[in-house]
């Protein structure tokens, strides 16, 4: 098989998103599952529905496109802002869109009369974390003026934390974003129906046993697909954290001074000069880099250290043992590793389940 590759276990990843679907069932909340970090790969986006997961969101139209190639019907949601430049396709391959811009729902509305369908409109509020969403004193204005664009159908609303400054969801936001929903209700009259609480960095606001008030939905990638929860990049107990593995295979394996010598300046990726001399060691380097994935958010096998990397080698300590050349050593990835990896077309996905090879 070639390499560097994915190795994604679709069993695990069933496991994982049935376990939250469980979780969160027991306290009115759906799980929309977010396919962004695998592309939108159809083979994992139907796991994810056979695992009972309310519908399928992604960011990227691209993505929402190839589950559509793929034939899969199930509600799919952009949950980036769309461009307008897109509007058109964003009616045609998606249900509902999380919005920020009247500017953008103008067009949605547009696009949605002209193709004689109806499109669902979920409004994101800002709640700190200063990423998207509509300031909470302009919402009830955003809801009034959605609410009069035709073949526009207002959904819900929700909000996005932790993504960008690292704002927790805690009792107080979550709150305040129950009441926001009770108040546009009280003034339109119940047009909510989804209150989208935020990603997988919500799961320790619902461990936490706190009251979940209006909200009845999470977007869910990271906790799915690594089995990790974002705020502290801790393992949710419970879940598979090697569900989607990364195979490198060893192209040079030598025993090398741990200093390197000659006058040492600037390297491509930042000063990498090995802490402390700890005489000869095991140096091993990996076909993989900076072009394939994310290398600092690898982790290594037992008993093997990453040194460093570059655009494309990663140099590691095997330790006492020299690996021969053409081993394959696998590693565990975190969120910026998996997107990187995902992206990059030097990575093959190889899926599998239950160690039938299904797809490549
Ligand atoms: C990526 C994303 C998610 C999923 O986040 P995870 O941390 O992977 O669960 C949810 N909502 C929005 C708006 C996103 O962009």
């Amino acid at each position: 098989m070639t390499t560097p590759r994915l190795e994604i276990d679709l069993a695990k990843i069933h496991h994982n998103a049935r376990f939250l679907v469980k979780l969160l069932g027991r306290n009115g909340i759906t799980v929309s599952a977010v396919t962004k970090a695998v592309l939108g790969l159809p083979s994992v986006a139907r796991e994810l529905l056979r695992a009972g997961v309310s519908g399928l969101a992604d960011s990227r139209l691209e993505n929402i496109q190839t589950m559509r190639h793929a034939k899969i019907t199930a509600p799919i949601t952009l949950i980036r802002s769309p461009m307008i430049s897109q509007s058109v396709q964003v009616v045609k391959d998606t249900d509902i869109s999380l919005n920020t811009e009247l500017d953008v729902i103008s067009e949605l509305s547009k696009a949605a009369q002209a193709l004689g369908r109806t499109h669902g409109v979920l409004l994101m509020v800002e709640l700190g974390d200063l990423r998207e969403g509509i300031m909470p004193a302009d919402l009830e204005n955003v809801v009034r003026r959605t609410l009069s664009f035709p073949n526009i159908t207002l959904k819900g609303i929700g909000t996005n934390l932790a993504c960008r400054c690292g704002v927790a969801p805690d009792e107080a936001n979550m709150a305040e974003l129950s009441e926001l929903a009770n108040a546009i209700d009280a003034t339109f009259g119940s047009v909510l129906s989804i209150v989208s609480g935020g990603n997988s960095s919500n799961l320790n606001w619902i461990l936490g046993g706190s009251d979940t008030g209006r909200i009845n939905n999470l977007r869910l990638g990271e906790a799915i697909l690594l089995g990790c929860e974002p705020l502290h990049r801790q393992p949710f107990e419970g879940l598979h954290t090697d569900a989607i593995t990364l195979v490198a295979e060893v192209i040079e394996s030598k025993i090398k001074p741990s200093q390197p010598w000659g006058n040492i300046e600037e390297t491509a990726f930042g000063a990498a000069i090995p802490p402390h001399n700890s005489g000869s060691i095991s140096q091993t380097i990996l076909a993989v880099g900076h072009m394939d994935t994310d290398p600092e958010g690898l982790t290594p096998p037992t008993g093997i250290r990453i040194l460093g990397s570059s655009s494309d080698h990663l140099i590691v300590d095997s330790r006492r043992d020299r690996l021969p050349i053409g081993a394959e050593l696998t590693f565990q990835l975190n969120y910026s590793a998996l997107i990187r990896a995902t992206a990059s077309p030097f990575v093959t996905k190889n899926v599998f389940s239950e160690k039938k090879v299904l797809v490549h």
